[in-house]
């Protein structure tokens, strides 16, 4: 018994560590397809840059296909998550979604453009990133919207794009960003 013990303790540390290095040194490939969501079909999804970022670093960029797909290799490390955003001609950069965690190493990843919004308890729209409402402002898009001036004590003037419970886009040409989260400060 005490010989099985042996053999079978340095076994489980060597499977650990074997198991450790695995989840944190190992790249990860990522099959994406962007596509327009039915309820808005009006971004254009080829050419677009796509990016990932975790722990605000861009970790792997790539660029759409004539059908809207791409590929992504990156090392995860500890991020808290790893954010998709993209931009192109007509698109600010938009989030598309938030994951905190792949499935495998070879992911294939279906985003829309833009995301399905989801809202909480109380019908309030949450963010992509943080998952909250308090933050979330919807985006008005249109020229000569109003921004809020602030003058600090020392004379400092600074501009907020949240009116009321708006943000303003400050152009006339409608995004495809419908929300703002202010906590992020990133559309989606
Ligand atoms: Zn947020």
């Amino acid at each position: 018994m005490p010989k099985l013990l042996l053999i079978t303790i340095p076994l489980i540390l060597l499977l650990a560590s074997v198991f450790n290095v695995r989840t944190t040194t190992l790249p990860v490939h990522i099959t994406g397809h962007i596509r327009n969501n039915p309820k808005d079909t009006s971004a254009y999804i080829i050419s677009l840059n796509i990016f990932v970022k975790g722990n605000d670093k861009v970790l792997a960029r790539a660029i759409t296909d004539a059908h809207g797909d791409f590929n992504l290799t990156f090392v995860p490390r500890h991020e808290k998550s790893f954010d998709f955003f993209c931009a192109g001609i007509g698109i600010d950069t938009i989030l598309l979604a938030s994951v905190t965690s792949f499935e495998s190493d070879t992911p294939d990843l279906t985003l829309l453009i833009p995301a399905d919004i989801h809202e909480d308890s109380l019908q309030q729209v949450i963010c992509l990133k943080c998952h909250k409402a308090d933050k979330v402002y919807k985006i008005a898009y249109g020229n000569g919207l109003p921004l809020v001036r602030t003058i600090s004590p020392s004379g400092k003037v600074t501009y907020s794009n949240i009116v009321g419970n708006q943000y303003n886009a400050e152009t006339c040409i409608g995004g495809i960003a419908r929300y703002y989260c202010d906590r992020d400060k990133l559309k989606f």
